[in-house]
């Protein structure tokens, strides 16, 4: 099965051709970073443009590099959700006009099952069910993974997600856009125990994350003029993967027990989103799955990070679960992967 996916949910702009053998046959991809840049974030409108413009091309040139043409793709995929709504329209009509056009079957990909299942494209050998802690841009989540649409969320953020305070914490800085990759590099330069900072919510006994207070911490030790830009990225980078892995440890002892009886135990600590993409954060959290006799699995850093070749391996597990969507499926700016989860939200979370 050959699986065209198409990914446009917040500044990237993607195309992608994967075989349900795990065949990466092509990937295609435009960052709108030097548009967004000035304004120190990505602004909707300016996104939107920028899909409309690129989404043609990119499919045109991933069919040409793959070699194919639309007659011998089986189903086209792409994310409807969550994400600025305005983007997700842009791939989620182009898909649904080449599913018209050639009469192929379309499937609304949850651009969060995407980076959910990221892994097990370049990782043949990992099973559900899995314990995934997704760090992306607009999401901070320890999720059980039980199966292709079978997500238990453990815990979750209570403010800000984990790349966000990656990017507030650059644009404090002054370190640019975008702002994960800037302070992995400032990083390297600083010492972590330069600053004291906060671990919020460590030792707490639900695995729920919070890093409102580290950006604010961050702020005041800019504004004490005392210490260098790398040793506060430094020092924050490394409050953040403590609470990623004080959090991920509490949740792997929950996880432990078995989802159901016909799913058995997790073997494996799975990472997955833009996050995943920093070798700190990959390093401690081999680290800690090693403690606790888990497989650690992390998609190759290009995967970690919005891209098409996900949104296309998630067709292709959905096609082969038999799960397509009529034409007039609607894009969804907010689409929780466990929406179970999200009625317990009264609790603060
Ligand atoms: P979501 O997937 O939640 O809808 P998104 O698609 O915008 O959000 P991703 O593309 O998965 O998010 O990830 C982007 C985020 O990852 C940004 O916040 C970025 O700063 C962060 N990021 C990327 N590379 C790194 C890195 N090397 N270190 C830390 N953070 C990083
Ligand atoms: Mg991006
Ligand atoms: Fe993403």
């Amino acid at each position: 099965m050959l699986i065209l996916g198409i990914e446009s949910s917040c500044d990237e702009t993607a195309a992608a051709l994967v075989r349900s053998d795990r065949t990466i046959v092509a990937h295609k991809l435009a960052g709108q970073e030097a548009a967004h840049a000035p304004y120190g974030g990505v602004v909707p409108e300016i996104a939107a443009r920028a899909h409309v413009e690129m989404v043609g091309p990119l499919v045109e040139a991933a069919l040409a590099e793959g070699g194919v043409a639309l007659r011998d793709v089986d189903a086209i995929a792409a994310t409807a959700g969550p994400g600025l709504i305005g983007g997700v329209m842009v791939g989620l009509v182009t898909a649904k006009a080449l599913a018209l056009a050639s009469g192929k079957p379309l499937i609304a990909v949850n651009h969060l099952e995407g980076h959910a299942l990221s892994a097990r494209l370049t990782d043949p050998d990992l099973q559900f069910p899995y314990l995934l802690l997704l760090v992306s841009g607009g999401h901070c989540q320890l999720l059980l993974v039980a199966g292709v649409g079978r997500y238990r969320r453990l815990a979750t953020t209570i403010d800000d997600a984990a790349g966000e305070a990656f990017d507030k914490t650059a644009k404090l800085l002054g370190l640019g856009f975008p702002g994960g990759p800037a302070v992995e590099r400032a990083a390297a330069d600083g010492d972590p125990r330069a600053v004291p900072l906060p671990r919020p919510l460590f030792g707490s006994p639900e695995p729920h994350f919070s890093f409102a207070g580290l950006k604010s911490a961050v702020l005041r030790a800019r504004d004490a003029g005392t210490h260098r830009a790398e040793d506060i990225a430094a020092s924050f980078q490394q409050a953040v993967i403590d609470c990623l892995v004080d959090r991920t440890r509490v949740a792997i002892r929950a996880a432990a027990l078995p989802v159901s009886s016909q799913d058995g135990s997790i073997t494996a600590l799975v990472v997955a989103g833009g996050v995943a993409a920093n070798r700190s954060v990959r390093a401690a959290l081999e680290t800690l799955a090693a403690e606790h006799g888990l497989r650690f699995v992390a998609p190759p850093l290009w995967l970690c990070t919005d891209n098409a070749a996900m949104i296309a391996w998630a067709g292709a597990e959905r096609f082969a679960a038999g799960l397509t969507d009529p034409l007039d499926v609607a894009a969804r700016p907010r689409w929780p992967l466990d929406p179970d989860a999200e009625k317990v939200r009264g609790a603060g979370v």
